[in-house]
């Protein structure tokens, strides 16, 4: 974790300019100054220091729902139906590597660092591997082995092993990376691994990480083969707690709304995919928000949304839930920002997504000199309304400089090896 020293930013949400100070990796301290350049104030001890005129600071976005190395199936199986699609990924899917895991969770980081994410909760195969991506990339992150044995008892059996022995491993990853468990969804995980699954969850304290209600068809399916709604089976085994990630929680009744709101489950959106899929766009954002429910946003992974452009989701989250509501108030910018940022931290346990003293150093640099940020009235509509993601200058994590003037470390050798290993896959 790194040492740090930002001057002369404006710090979001106000117009004041500051110096941000980094040790270990925390703010330590936050010096407003009206006038540039202002001495560097004597009691702090510099690393690297960021020259930020003209640029605006941000809190880290926080991805919560992910697949990354799914980068490697970037634009394969466009314009089917989801189950068609389906087939399609999981036939490309049977051919992933080690290597093509690896450095398509490199190329995943490099987006999402180049995009303005801090934090993403992934749920993918051969993990061990993607923690090296996640560690040599320096973002943060919690990465899920995955239950998907398809109803069957021989492959609930082995994946239960591979999960145990997955946990015992994490325990040597480097880095800032979490471990957590996640069930595919109740249409491919049979119940005795969903048992097992929420029963070794909670034994160790580890985050959950499923599929909820992602389309009707999914729901008819829990129905007629449980006679109850997706979020009652995986209430019924204690998959649904305030540490479940329930991404898409798109397709709910009521009560499952009570359910995910009383569980203070964290229900994530992932609206591009959703609408690419054509699986559905109603989220219940505030009807979830007021049972109790936490509210995050995710892009899902690249193969639905194509991209991992997490100020893009917000803005088609905020002019979608404007739209069908027909309420131009339904979705306010301080409470979208919360839902891309904020909500996955507090999520993690992690004290981030803000940036003021004592909290992690996870933050990117807006640069405002370009046209989108003229006149100037409101810098979160411009940033995110106006703007494309390519005002993000720098990216900060744990105070190590993930990204500076649009450069990322090893970039054009992650986009040359992923380039030649994907090959393969096509
Ligand atoms: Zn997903």
């Amino acid at each position: 974790m790194g040492n740090l020293c930002v001057r002369n930013a404006v710090l979001f949400p106000g117009k004041e300019k500051a110096d941000i100070y980094v040790k270990n990796g925390v703010i330590s301290k936050i010096r407003m100054h009206a006038v540039e350049d202002a001495p560097v104030c004597g009691e702090t001890v510099c690393g690297e220091t960021v020259d930020a005129h003209g640029m605006t600071a941000v809190p880290g976005f926080a991805n919560m729902h992910t697949h990354a190395a799914m980068t490697a199936v970037r634009g394969a199986g466009e314009d089917m139906p989801l189950k068609e699609w389906l087939d399609a990924i999981w036939k490309i899917e049977s051919k992933l590597s080690p290597e093509l895991i690896y450095w398509g969770t490199r190329l995943a980081c490099l987006e999402m660092i180049k995009t303005g994410t801090t934090l993403f909760n992934d749920q993918y195969w051969m993990i061990d591997n993607a923690a090296r991506a996640v560690a040599d990339s320096g973002i943060r992150a919690n990465l899920s082995y995955v239950f998907l044995d398809q109803f069957d008892r021989k492959k609930s059996a082995v994946q239960r092993d591979e999960c145990a022995s997955q946990a015992a491993r994490a325990l040597s990853w480097q880095g800032k990376i979490d471990f957590g468990v996640a069930v595919h969804s109740v249409y491919t995980v049979s119940e005795e691994s969903l048992d097992w699954a929420g029963r070794f969850a909670c034994k160790n304290g580890l985050k959950i990480h499923l599929h909820l209600s992602e389309t009707e068809t999914e729901n008819s399916f829990c129905r007629e083969k449980f006679n109850r709604t997706p979020a009652e089976h995986l209430e019924k085994y204690g998959l649904l707690t305030e540490n479940t990630v329930a991404a898409h929680s798109l397709h709910l009744t009521g009560n499952d709304i009570k359910i995910l709101g009383k569980n203070k489950v964290c229900a994530v959106h992932n609206v591009n995919s959703n609408l690419k899929l054509a699986s559905g766009y109603k989220f219940m954002y505030k009807e979830l928000a007021e049972a109790g429910a936490r509210i995050a946003l995710g892009t899902d992974g690249c193969a639905s949304s194509n991209n991992l452009d997490m100020r893009e989701a917000m803005k088609t989250t905020a002019i979608l839930q404007k739209a069908w509501r027909k309420d131009p108030a339904a979705m306010p910018l301080p409470e979208l920002m919360h839902a891309a940022s904020g909500a996955g931290y507090e999520y993690m346990g992690l004290d981030g997504g803000a940036i003021a003293e004592g909290k992690i150093a996870d933050f990117m640099l807006v640069d405002t000199s370009g046209h989108a940020f003229v006149p100037g009235f409101d810098f979160m509509s411009d940033f995110v309304y106006a703007a494309d993601s390519s005002c993000i200058d720098t990216v900060v994590c744990g105070g190590d400089v993930l990204m500076r003037g649009h450069k990322v470390k090893d970039e054009g050798e992650i986009i040359g090896e992923c380039r030649k290993i994907f090959r393969k896959l096509i």
